[in-house]
């Protein structure tokens, strides 16, 4: 019996620790905690990877919010494998969203806003394109306008916690639940009758409360499909970085994707530079959609 359960503990603290390492996927973390991923991040290994597939494995699993048992389950298989059209409303059983909805493709923006914001805004706006926001509270406390700007587009929002914190989901339900409500609270002062609909963990570090309570403050959480790691500014940057994005986008994109992109958190304009050249491209091949709300 102590023997089940030592190695049953053991087990649990190995997905955790696994978890942990592939939810740094997300994360500019380095401007919100002043340090690059945290110590238990497998940024180099996973970035090892950095070419399309791994990548985009480590992420399929980060945004599974568990670890995969099946080595296989790729960005593409699990895409491929939800027949569902109306993902958001028809959640998997862990109750995280990893699917635009049918064909469609959702491009989502951690961490913002940010001074990079309005320029984003202005490329989404140019191609007629809808996007979501996983906004973080601080961000829009010192952001507000651009927190209106993205409403008045009709963009989705997501709330993506206080202050990024990554280990938020381990805390205790009254914390993780006044975190995820002073966010709201925030984006409420900036724009009254907003929507926020989605919760995206930080790092992607999803945990049942975390995600039991979001729902509990009428929020879906929401996964990801393609991770082209624009965060990652220690091992790409400036063109090298902008084109290593519009290749892993390019690569991992398929119907239902949802991909992870950042407007926050850190130097973004290796993104915009990429981004000028997807939007396009992306919209040529797929409807680009914001999450319904
Ligand atoms: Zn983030």
């Amino acid at each position: 019996m102590t023997r089940t359960r030592l190695a049953l503990g053991a087990l649990i603290s190995a997905a955790v620790l696994a978890l942990a390492g592939c939810g740094a996927t997300d994360a500019p973390s380095a401007s919100w905690h002043g340090s690059p991923a945290p110590s238990g991040s497998t940024g180099g290994g996973q970035d090892g990877g950095a070419q399309a597939r791994p990548i985009s494995d480590s992420t399929a699993q980060a945004a599974t919010g568990k670890p995969s048992a099946t080595p296989s389950s790729s960005a593409a298989a699990s895409t491929s494998a939800s027949p569902s059209a109306a993902a958001s409303s028809a959640a998997p059983s862990d109750g995280i969203i990893r699917q635009a909805g049918g064909a469609q493709v959702a491009l989502t923006f951690d961490d913002g806003p940010s001074a990079d914001t309005p320029k984003l805004l202005a490329m989404l706006r140019q191609h007629n394109i809808k996007a979501t926001f996983c906004v973080v509270g601080v961000a829009v406390q010192e952001f507000p306008q651009y927190l209106q700007e993205i409403v008045k587009d009709g963009h989705t929002l997501c709330n993506h916690t206080w202050k990024h914190d990554e280990k938020l989901g381990k805390k205790s339900a009254d914390t993780i639940r006044a975190d995820l409500q002073r966010t709201n609270d925030e984006i409420h002062k900036a724009v009254p009758d907003a929507q926020i609909k989605y919760f995206r963990h930080p790092a992607g570090n999803f945990t049942p409360a975390a995600v039991q309570i979001a729902a509990e403050l009428g929020m879906k959480s929401l996964g990801w499909t393609v991770d082209p790691s624009d965060w990652n500014t220690k091992k790409w940057s400036g063109d090298q970085m902008t084109q290593h994005i519009i290749s892993n986008v390019r690569n991992n994109t398929k119907p239902g994707a949802v991909i992870l992109s950042h407007d926050g958190g850190g130097d973004r304009s290796a993104t915009l530079a990429a981004y000028k050249t997807l939007l396009p491209e992306l919209k040529q091949q797929f409807t680009l959609i914001a999450m319904p709300v």
